[in-house]
């Protein structure tokens, strides 16, 4: 196998480079191996991708106001059966 270790120990830095924490040092020196590592590149566009969906979830609507919620309860309560002993 040869597999590059330099890799192994960028891989505990794409996280911090995702989110703009790392040194300017660092980020030089991991685009530097992203250039000539496929497999880095792929690491890191996967990586990239599960960040965007994180992002994504954090856009959801917030949940339905307890009023709203209350209500729809209510509705449904009436609905049943067994309420109209
Ligand atoms: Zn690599």
């Amino acid at each position: 196998m040869e597999r590059n270790d330099h890799c192994l120990d960028l891989i505990d830095r794409l996280n911090d480079y995702l989110d703009g924490e790392l040194s300017a040092a660092s980020c030089a020196e991991l685009e530097e191996h992203l250039r000539q590592c496929p497999e880095c590149q792929e690491l890191l566009a996967s990586l990239q991708q599960t960040v965007d969906l994180l992002h994504h979830l954090d856009d959801l609507p917030p949940p339905l106001p307890p009023a709203l919620e209350d209500r729809l309860i209510h509705q449904m309560q009436q609905q049943m059966p067994f309420k109209q002993h």
